[in-house]
């Protein structure tokens, strides 16, 4: 009988027959490093040889051309090939059977979310770090694990990368990533074809179990039988279950008792919208991972959208496609600048723009500093009172673009040079004084909010 395995035995003998009578190989060469090598696969688009030591790989890498020519010969057709070391094909052979590939349980894991590319801030450090000790102590610390949050906070990406790195760190441990939605209907077919106990045997062999939007489980009785008794399953033998919501355990209305209670017995953590500096962080590692935006977009760009689009991660990585998307398109110009990003998004942001005046920005920030509209727009020089004056008239510059002496107008005549020098001392403060920063955005958010 010819099994693939005898089949791909036989391709490759009768293409290093070729390969050495082609002279083309030294014949010492040939017997040191060829003789070791085999077909490991063969598909219509490539072939794969495996060789046992790194020098042979590199000998063969270097001899491509000729066993790409020799095998084509043989097979009839031209593939390309690649040369790897046994002992990868076999960890990847593992990893396969690891990451399971059995009826219900698909692998599903995103191998782009990582904890290397997550940018951790105020808003998301309790959610990182305890998604970090998950991975490096699975089912040790705590268990369950729920992250809860709004929608496109980073809850799927930190569920991805706990299940990456522990495929990493621990390579024989076996990890199950499904939705809410994917337990449901998992649960529904398994009942139909009448091999609900095989749906759940395939659950109790993780080692980690990843659960994601659990909030689509509620109000199905069937899905809550099956998934208590998986969850105890997992949590007793400690083998980690990590989960996450877009609301609390307490507040997914048609979820049993029993099964919002453990959520409680692990540790319940909330994941919020970025901050103004998670934000650009954000922005800029995502610019950062595309070599071909170089200097392309500017630093002030980068605060427009983090102060314009934070509500969410989602929204952000939107506005920032958005932004390249206008620049590459329509603008004119080998970098994008305030100008232009204003353009890109004027029909969105403009509405709420519209009802901000500059007599209101100054409400907002006397209200801030415990001061009155008369004190900021008075002549009088001390300094808490002209920082927040300057801070007045930087908003009214950032968030309405008004023309400068237009701004002095409005601060009790004053030259449009004043204000030019109190734009520029408030964005060197800004750079300098994380505290400040903070101040600023604080207000401008109050104004846009
Ligand atoms: P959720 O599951 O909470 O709705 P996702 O995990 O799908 O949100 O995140 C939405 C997008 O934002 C994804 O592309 C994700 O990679 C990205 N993202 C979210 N938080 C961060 C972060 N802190 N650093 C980098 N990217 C992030
Ligand atoms: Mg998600």
């Amino acid at each position: 009988m010819v099994t693939n395995e005898t089949y791909l035995k036989g391709v490759w003998n009768q293409t290093l027959e070729l390969i050495n009578e082609s002279q083309v190989i030294n014949s010492d060469y040939f017997s040191s490093f060829y003789t070791d090598s085999s077909l490991y696969s063969l598909t219509p688009e490539k072939a794969t040889i495996s060789v046992p030591r790194l020098f042979h790989k590199i000998i063969l890498d270097r001899d491509l051309g000729i066993i790409r020519s020799c095998l084509s010969t043989i097979i009839k057709s031209t593939v390309t090939v690649e040369v790897l070391l046994e002992s990868d094909l076999i960890q990847a052979e593992q990893f396969k059977l690891k990451t399971i590939s059995s009826k219900y349980l698909k692998n599903t894991l995103k191998d782009n979310y990582l904890f290397s590319n997550f940018i951790v801030g105020k808003s998301n450090v309790q959610a990182h770090i305890s998604s970090l000790s998950c991975a490096t102590n699975p089912g040790e610390l705590y268990n369950p694990l729920f992250i809860y949050g709004d929608s496109g906070l980073g809850k799927t990406h930190l569920l991805n990368a706990i299940g990456n790195s522990i495929k990493s760190i621990y390579p024989d441990k076996k990890v199950g990533l499904m939705s809410g939605l994917d337990f449901v209907q998992c649960v529904f077919a398994a009942s139909k074809s009448g091999d609900l106990d095989q749906f759940k045997e395939e659950l109790y062999e993780l080692d980690l179990l990843l659960i994601d939007d659990i909030q689509f489980i509620a109000g199905k009785e069937k899905t809550h039988e099956i998934f208590f008794s998986v969850f105890n399953e997992l949590v007793n033998n400690r083998k980690q279950v990590c989960i996450t919501c877009d609301r609390l355990p307490s507040e997914i209305k048609g979820l049993e008792d029993r099964i919002i209670s453990r959520f409680y017995s692990g540790l319940n953590v909330n994941i919020e919208a970025p901050e103004f500096d998670t934000a650009f962080q954000i922005i800029k590692s995502k610019i950062e991972q595309r070599t071909d935006l170089d200097n392309y977009i500017t630093d002030d760009v980068i605060s427009f959208l983090a102060t314009n689009f934070s509500q969410n991660v989602r929204t952000l990585e939107g506005a920032l496609t958005r932004l390249i998307f206008y620049g590459i398109n329509f603008a004119n110009s080998s970098t994008i600048d305030l100008k232009i990003a204003s353009e890109a998004f004027k029909g969105q942001i403009a509405e709420k723009v519209n009802e901000i005046t500059p007599k209101m920005i100054i409400r907002r920030v006397s209200d801030y500093y415990g001061l009155t509209p008369a004190q900021i727009i008075s002549k009088t020089r001390t300094k808490n009172i002209a920082v927040p004056r300057h801070i007045a008239m930087y908003l009214t510059r950032k968030i309405l673009d008004l023309p400068f002496s237009k701004i002095g107008a409005e601060f009790g005549n004053r030259d449009h040079s004043t204000i030019m020098n109190a734009c520029e001392r408030v964005e060197q403060q800004i750079k300098e004084n994380s505290l400040f920063k903070k101040a600023v955005f604080d207000i401008e958010q109050s104004i846009k909010n």
